[in-house]
């Protein structure tokens, strides 16, 4: 629905966005990120026509960057963070240029790792070392023995296609590498098991246009091959992530975000939802004989949840109930099928009870 600008007042009519991404944002902060395209903080200026060298800009990338790393506990213990371009497909080449000297392992739990092992494969050795592509990815590998020698593992976090999330990451002298692209700041783990965390922001942070790259300052410079600047950590890094001019909007309202995050208590706060929100449709999926779920019951995504409707002729049915109740995005991926609610950190418990109620509701006319 539209949104309507009045004196830089804006009313918002949401439906329930349960898409997968580009997705739902905190309402609050898309208010201020419009009010910015229209006048930065009175300055007589739009954000999108200052220059990114401009002590405004200036503040608002170092905030961003401060943030990140306060939100992730990572301050003070020798990481960057960047914000930079070309989304999180950039970062399956950029993340071999920079660490790949002759081999390095990957977990391929779906269509991301696949990518990413694609993009690996162009600059050294790559070793599968677990897949669940057995399976359509249905589920995380386990009690895989991590080999040494690794130059690094590379890992996906959440399989935001699949619906799958690692609970436990390996134990390993290997340096990890995770694709963190639909579940950054959504729960709490010790992030420091991590050199090289990266994640494009239109998952759980912003719109599309930048990706967080947060990378440990002891891995870096350690290969032999010549990396061109635009790829280079270390260039980004040496420029406080201003190497070029930098994605002004998407890095605003990531700075938005991960204040409203910061304000509403951290990644520990949002986890609590996040939780209840995945326990509420999920125990919806079990009890109900409508629908099945798609992942393993222990690999279940909080933020992305795969599901199918087991009696077909009650499809649509479901489909023009949810178009009734405001409900958009939540058609599988076409290599799963089904649905797909993604309930990222912005989302709401009650968006969430209105999908659920709808499928009881179902499971009462079938
Ligand atoms: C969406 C997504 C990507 C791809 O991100 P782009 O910014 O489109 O390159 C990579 N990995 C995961 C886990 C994703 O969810």
């Amino acid at each position: 629905m539209p949104l309507q600008v009045k004196n830089h007042q804006l009313i918002v009519m949401k439906k329930h966005n349960f898409s997968a991404g580009p997705c739902i944002l905190p309402q609050e902060v898309m208010q201020k990120a419009a009010e910015a395209v229209v006048e930065l903080n009175d300055i007589g200026l739009s954000l999108i026509e200052i220059s990114h060298r401009s002590k405004e800009f200036v503040e608002i990338m170092e905030t961003a960057r401060s943030l990140a790393l306060e939100l992730l506990g990572l301050e003070g213990k020798g990481y960057h963070a960047l914000f930079l371009q070309g989304g999180a497909s950039m970062q399956f080449l950029m993340a071999a240029y920079n660490l790949l000297e002759t081999k390095a392992g990957y977990i391929n739990t779906g269509t991301w790792s696949l990518k990413a092992i694609k993009e690996a494969r162009l600059l050294g050795e790559i070793h599968e070392v677990a897949s669940s592509q057995d399976q359509n990815f249905n589920y995380i590998p386990k009690g895989y023995e991590v080999p040494s020698g690794l130059d690094y593992l590379h890992l996906t976090s959440n399989n935001t296609i699949f619906g799958t999330q690692i609970k436990e990451f390996p134990k390993t002298e290997v340096p990890l590498v995770c694709d963190m692209s639909s579940d950054i700041f959504s729960r709490t783990m010790d992030f420091s098991q991590f050199d090289l965390i990266y994640a494009g922001a239109q998952k759980n942070m912003g719109p599309a246009g930048t990706t967080l790259v947060v990378v440990k300052e002891d891995i870096l410079g350690k290969v032999s091959r010549q990396i061109p600047s635009m790829l280079d950590y270390s260039v980004h890094a040496g420029k406080d992530s201003m190497f070029n001019t930098p994605p002004v909007f998407p890095v605003y309202v990531s700075m938005l975000t991960l204040q409203w995050l910061k304000d509403l208590g951290g990644i520990s706060a949002i986890e609590e939802i996040n939780e209840k929100k995945a326990n509420l449709i999920y125990s919806e999926i079990e009890l109900n004989p409508v629908f099945s779920g798609f992942a393993a019951k222990a690999d279940r995504s909080t933020m992305n949840a795969t599901f199918n409707i087991t009696d077909e002729t009650l499809k649509e049915t479901f489909d023009t109930m949810c178009l009734e109740a405001g409900i958009n995005g939540i058609n599988g991926h076409r290599s799963v099928g089904g649905y797909r609610a993604s309930m990222y950190n912005a989302m709401s418990l009650e968006s969430v009870g209105v999908l659920v109620d709808i499928m009881s509701e179902l499971e009462k006319k079938g």
